[in-house]
């Protein structure tokens, strides 16, 4: 297959940012928790555009690597996924929209059934001819979507109902999966043993990339793993698979701030020194959280440059912000500053800004320069 970097290093970049996307990393990540998950299939969640990285090279790579089986959140999602990948199998996981019954048949995308609502409609769709297989959704404790355990055990009880579904996963969600002591995890297991045995010979499916490493017993047949692959902070006591993603912005100019002067907007942070700020041009619009501003009353987040961080100083602005580089003199104008990736961690930057790494990811804007690196 073609490695398409659609900007050779010879192109001037016009944006003011880039991220970096190492394919290579990503398919490591996979196999890393595909070895992790035994003897159960090792899926990928790629929604939100692959977590925000871009669908399209995501799975290429992951297919790769060796992954068979997709979530995606919405059936626009599993229409594009379809496109690049003919043979994968594709789940749906907000549901199955009214009327979309044949549309998903059409392209081959299997519904996650998250009601009794959407099971009604599905029936009706295999009853009057339809194809096509669909997940059936238990809620096991997260009450977000899904059956409820009696609604399951009814539908069980009516086998021949059950035999005209076209059922091939059954599937719960972990809500507390990132805090392994939570005792909700206990409880969302011991539930998911008993719906997974009022359906036999369907296969089984719990566990997000936390999930994965809570124990055999969370893997079931098939493992549904999304960040731990992007390389984000899947539990609250483990580090981090592989960075995937580097975002950098470059310096604008770097300017001498006066002890006792104020930075950027609402003069929310005072500089207590002679300081060299290095303005970066990558701001709120490109996703980089305005909640990570630095100020008097709470520092804010940082990032690397030159084997070094370097704090925020003040707002963030739409399509700017400001660094203190006091400390690094080397850094000069159209230097590319880190702002998560190796050498700053993402969950860093998620967590100066009130947020998850997920978030982040799936927030960046459209105005970085994107390359992919790695690919297969
Ligand atoms: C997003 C999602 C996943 C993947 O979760 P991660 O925490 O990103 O590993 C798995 N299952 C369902 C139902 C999801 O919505």
């Amino acid at each position: 297959m073609e490695q398409s970097d659609p900007n050779p290093v010879e192109t001037p970049i016009t944006a003011g940012n880039r991220l970096t996307i190492d394919l290579a990393a990503l398919a490591r990540n996979w196999r890393t928790l595909d070895a992790q998950a035994g003897a159960a299939e090792t899926a990928a969640a790629v929604k939100g555009n692959a977590y925000g990285i871009g669908v399209e090279p995501a799975v290429r790579a992951l297919s790769t690597a060796g992954c068979r089986s997709f979530f995606v959140a919405l059936p626009e999602e599993g229409v594009r996924l379809r496109s690049v990948l003919k043979d994968a199998t594709i789940y749906v996981l907000n549901g199955l929209a009214r009327d979309l019954a044949s549309m998903h048949a059409a392209n081959h995308l299997r519904p996650v059934i998250g009601s009794t609502g959407e099971l009604e409609d599905w029936a009706a769709y295999r009853a009057a001819g339809g194809t096509g297989q669909a997940a059936l959704h238990v809620d096991t404790g997260m009450n977000r979507l899904g059956l409820t355990f009696d609604e399951a055990r009814e539908l069980a009880s009516d086998k021949a109902r059950l035999d005209k579904l076209g059922l091939s996963l059954v599937m719960s969600h972990l809500a507390c999966a990132d805090t392994p002591d939570h005792p909700l995890n206990a409880r969302q297991l011991a539930t998911m043993q008993d719906v997974r045995s009022l359906f036999p010979g369907v296969a089984a499916s719990l566990a997000n990339t936390a999930g994965i490493t809570l124990g055999r017993d969370f893997q079931f047949d098939l493992v549904r793993p999304g960040i731990g692959l992007y390389g984000g902070t899947y539990r609250i006591d483990l580090p981090p698979l592989e960075p995937v993603v580097t975002a950098e912005a470059r310096i604008v100019q770097i300017r001498d701030v006066p002890a006792g002067e104020t930075v950027g907007y609402g003069a929310a942070e005072t500089v207590h020194r002679q300081s060299r700020i290095a303005i970066l041009s990558t701001g709120y619009a490109d996703g980089y959280h305005r909640h990570a501003s630095s100020t008097d009353a709470a520092k804010g987040a940082e990032t690397f440059l030159h084997g070094r961080r370097a704090p925020l100083v003040g707002r963030i602005s739409m399509d700017l912000m400001a660094i203190d580089v006091t400390d690094i003199p080397e850094a000069e104008r159209g230097d590319w500053v880190e702002l998560f990736g190796s050498g700053m961690p993402l969950a860093e930057v998620a967590s100066a800004a009130g947020t998850i790494g997920y978030e982040l990811l799936t927030s960046l804007g459209g105005r970085y320069d994107r390359h992919y690196v790695g690919g297969v």
